[in-house]
């Protein structure tokens, strides 16, 4: 059976959307008057000025790829980020390392490794889910293109984007 949600009986004056308006135009006023004596600065002058320093905490930013300091790719293609994504914002396709590598057969790497940014909902869970720390999320907000197809960041993407990043790769560790 259908569940029909209690609505609260509205007063003449709240039906009316009188105090709602005057409350409005009161907060608009108030703007215009700041603004007129210089008190409120609201125009910035993008992009010479920037947000950067008054970025609030926060903020988590979007999702990057790293690589180590030798220049490897932390990433396994373990496909764990894909999984989690609500929004299903990530495509992986895992490949397998050359046979020559000494992690062949061990371990994977991501031929290609997909985010679509326009379906990115910027809730950080890939980062968390990681266990290779090979995605992490970068204070950067300019994310624009001009096609919806700009918008899909790549690997070759991804890892301009997120640089490096030094520390423990559990890919990397020596095999026991
Ligand atoms: S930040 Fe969230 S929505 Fe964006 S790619 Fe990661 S898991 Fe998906
Ligand atoms: S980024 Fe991390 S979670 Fe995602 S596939 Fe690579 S290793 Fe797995």
């Amino acid at each position: 059976m259908a569940y029909t949600v209690d609505r609260p009986k509205m007063t003449l004056a709240e039906k009316m959307y009188l105090p709602a308006i005057v409350t409005g135009l009161a907060i608009t006023a108030k703007h215009f008057k700041n603004m007129i004596l210089g008190r409120t600065k609201v125009v910035m002058q993008y992009p010479e000025e920037k947000w950067d320093s008054h970025m609030p905490e926060h903020y988590r930013g979007a999702p990057t790829l790293v690589k180590d300091e030798h220049d490897r790719e932390r990433c396994v293609a373990c496909q764990l980020c894909e999984f989690i994504c609500p929004p299903r914002a990530i495509t992986i396709t895992p490949g397998e390392l050359p046979s020559e590598s000494k992690f062949a057969k061990v371990e994977k790497y991501p031929e290609e490794f997909k985010i679509d940014m326009i379906r990115c909902i910027y809730c950080g869970l890939c980062e968390e889910v990681c266990p290779e720390q090979a995605i992490f999320l970068r204070k950067d907000y300019a994310i624009t293109g001009l096609t919806r197809a700009d918008m899909v960041h790549d690997k070759k993407k991804l890892y301009e984007l997120g640089g490096e990043m030094n520390g423990l790769v559990h890919k990397w560790n020596p095999l026991k």
